[in-house]
């Protein structure tokens, strides 16, 4: 295997067994548990200062805090994303500034092709021939982008309710499409999950690049706040609000700000805030309990438009709730309406286009402003997961209801 320089092993977040990567492709072979890229940070040869003078662009930028070196990596030149001022939504906030994140500017337009191109890079060095996964849509959908980049075959497991642009999209790439739909079933990510589950024990050979199953995903994904921390010149912002499904993105992250603040790049973590959907928020419910891991929905239960966020059964709860009280930050949701209605406030107020699932982050900061979270000299960093236009359908919808509720209202006032 070509790993980097520093990187020395997989550790088991549960039983904290250090294994050696080129044996181990997925979960630890003795509990289970997650497995964690593991670094000697006295061997990271890199500094802000040597990050100034660097001209990649991609989030191969940080490789001496990824597992593997750029010269590895199947790459089509995914991060470097811009963090966008919104003076609009920071006046509205009560804030100083509210920045936005914007993954949607990514090859496949979402934030999943950093956690795909780090696993697709782990296929390629573990020697596979296939990939697989399941997953609620985008994920999918960059698991095929980036296996046709790396010449794999790919097998993805959607459930009905995914979006129309990741289902045509995951073929587009040539990958096997497998809408999972089964009689009885509620159309949710754990429909397609079975399916995967059964399609994985008749082929041991194909490599997970599944959440949480793969341990590379969220290493991917932690570039996001290594990016938003250099653009911020090594300032730590007040809050980072991230809305969060899975957790991958919220974890990496935080053990970004982690190994930024002991490499002494900053002065301080990074307070993490998990947004959701009240339709399927089973995070925010764990936290505010006080509770260490959640309690999962039952498929039925399930009740958002929000496609990357309706994940009922969150398997890494423990480490997304540790992350977020670690670092001081907070959890929230809000109704679809308000995510719905805070998209195109954005769009309208700012010109940026967010997607359904993004906007809940964007309704749960100003939720969270509502409540006296934030300080007038705060900074505030919206992470958008995924362009717009990947979720037309939800908000065209949203914007249809809105325009028919407000004729109504009128006709009723000419009435009266
Ligand atoms: C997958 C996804 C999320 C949630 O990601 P996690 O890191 O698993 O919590 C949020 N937004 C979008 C657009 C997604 O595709
Ligand atoms: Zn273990």
């Amino acid at each position: 295997m070509q790993t980097s320089e520093a990187f020395v092993g997989l550790d088991c977040v549960d039983c904290g067994t250090r294994f050696d990567p080129a044996e181990e492709p997925g979960r630890c072979p003795d509990c289970g548990g997650i497995l964690d890229p593991a670094y000697d940070y006295d061997r990271v040869d890199l500094s802000p200062e040597r990050l100034a003078d660097r001209e990649e662009e991609s989030m191969w930028r940080y490789a001496e805090l990824l597992p593997f070196p750029a010269e590895a990596a199947v790459s089509m030149g995914e991060g470097g994303t811009a963090l966008v001022e919104c003076p609009e939504l920071a006046d509205a906030m009560g804030v100083e500034r509210v920045l936005l994140k914007d993954e949607g500017r990514n090859p496949t337009g979402t934030f999943k092709d950093r956690g795909q191109a780090a696993a697709m890079t782990a296929a390629v060095q573990h020697g596979a021939g296939t990939v697989a996964l399941n997953s609620a849509g985008n994920a999918g959908q960059a698991a095929a982008a980036y296996a046709a980049r790396a010449g794999l075959d790919a097998h993805v497991y959607l459930p009905k309710r995914a979006g129309f642009t990741q289902k045509a999209m995951t073929e587009v790439h040539g990958a096997e499409l497998h809408v999972c739909d089964p009689v009885g079933g509620t159309s949710q990510i754990g429909d397609a999950g079975a399916a995967y589950a059964a399609a994985m024990d008749e082929h041991p050979d194909w490599y997970s690049t599944k959440t949480f199953v793969t341990p590379y995903r969220h290493e991917g994904k932690k570039t996001m706040a290594l990016e938003l921390l250099e653009q911020l010149d090594w300032e730590t912002p007040d809050a980072v609000v991230y809305p969060t499904g899975g957790g991958v993105g919220l974890v990496g992250m935080h053990k970004a700000a982690v190994e930024a603040d002991r490499l002494g790049w900053t002065d301080d973590l990074v307070p993490m805030y998990v947004a959701q959907a009240e339709g399927c928020a089973p995070v925010v419910e764990a936290y505010e309990a006080g509770a260490d891991e959640h309690e999962p929905l039952a498929d039925e239960e399930v009740d958002t438009a929000c496609n990357g966020i309706a994940i009922p059964d969150p398997g890494a709860s423990p480490m997304i709730l540790e992350a977020v009280r670690e670092s001081d930050g907070g959890a929230v949701a809000t109704s679809d309406a308000a995510i719905l209605d805070a998209a195109i406030e954005v769009a309208r107020r700012e010109g940026l286009e967010v997607g359904a699932t993004c906007a809940a982050a964007v309704s749960g900061a100003f939720e969270l402003a509502e409540r006296g979270e934030f300080g007038p000299e705060d900074t505030v960093v919206l992470l958008n997961t995924g362009a717009g236009n990947k979720d037309v359908d939800a908000l065209r919808a949203h914007l249809g209801e809105r325009e028919a509720e407000a004729e109504e209202a009128d006709a009723d006032a000419t009435e009266t």
